[in-house]
């Protein structure tokens, strides 16, 4: 069974389509990227695998499971964490992640999944400091280890290493290598392809709501003659 399977996905804002019929796999244990500039309609895809939007035509299903039908399935097993998350400011890491298993699990299942958030955000002593003394790349852990600890099957992120400095990025992207090395399927969206093509399996190119490549960054660039994926983008938007 794949981890997520797109066929013909729509979406109308108004009599406006944002994603003209998207069609695309993404296999158990993978890290995938969805990349595109502004607007390409990155966010509506992911919103939509979330259940948080309803999709417009086509079917959208994560683990056999269809968002349509059987949301509750689909939330019981994915994690979504928004590009604008935030956490309560006034609460330390260690309070907001005990706040926040207590939707999942109680008792000893809920102690367990706030150890594994405290050792995913990785935050030292600071996890017993208050959330408004983070910096972005510290609240940015947090946020992470907040939406793995309940184990979720699927990650979906947006835009996870937005506003983050080169170190943090990286060490945010370790995280994420680490997160698919432990079994959880990732699809993640960004601007920035130079990130994709360093961790993502395989990626897909969004433009004005079509998908117009899809591949693994390796193939991709070969197949075109491009060094970068920024190359292989730029060449296929413009034809
Ligand atoms: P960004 O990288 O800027 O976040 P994106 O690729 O995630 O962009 P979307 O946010 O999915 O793109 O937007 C796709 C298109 O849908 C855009 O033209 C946007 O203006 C439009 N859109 C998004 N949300 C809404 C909404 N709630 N109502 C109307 N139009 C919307």
């Amino acid at each position: 069974m794949e981890a997520l399977e797109l066929r013909d996905v729509r979406k109308s804002y108004g009599d406006r389509e944002a994603v003209h019929g998207i069609s695309l796999t993404v296999h158990e244990g993978e890290i995938f990227g969805l990349i595109g500039h502004n607007g390409a309609g990155k966010t509506t895809t992911l919103r939509m695998i979330s259940t948080l939007l309803t999709i417009t035509g086509g079917s959208i299903s994560v683990f056999g499971h269809d968002v349509a039908t059987e949301p509750e399935e689909v939330r019981r097993i994915i994690s979504y964490l928004p590009e604008d998350a935030g956490a309560y400011r006034d609460l330390t890491g260690r309070a907001y992640l005990n706040f926040m298993a207590g939707f999942f699990a109680s008792g000893q299942e809920k102690e367990e999944m706030v150890a594994k958030g405290i050792e995913l955000a990785d935050l030292g002593e600071r996890i017993d400091s208050k959330v408004d003394t983070y910096s972005k790349g510290m609240m940015r852990r947090l946020l992470i280890a907040r939406a793995i600890m309940p184990n979720p099957k699927l990650a979906i992120m947006d835009e996870v290493t937005s506003g983050l400095d080169v170190i943090n990025s990286y060490e945010i992207r370790e995280v994420i290598r680490g997160i698919a090395k432990s079994g959880v399927t990732v699809i993640m969206s960004s601007h920035n392809m130079f990130e994709v093509d360093m961790l993502c399996d395989r990626v897909g190119m969004i433009d004005q709501g079509n998908l117009i490549l899809l591949g693994k960054p390796a193939d991709l660039k070969a197949e075109s003659g491009a060094d970068t994926l920024e190359e292989v983008f730029v060449r296929a938007v413009k034809g």
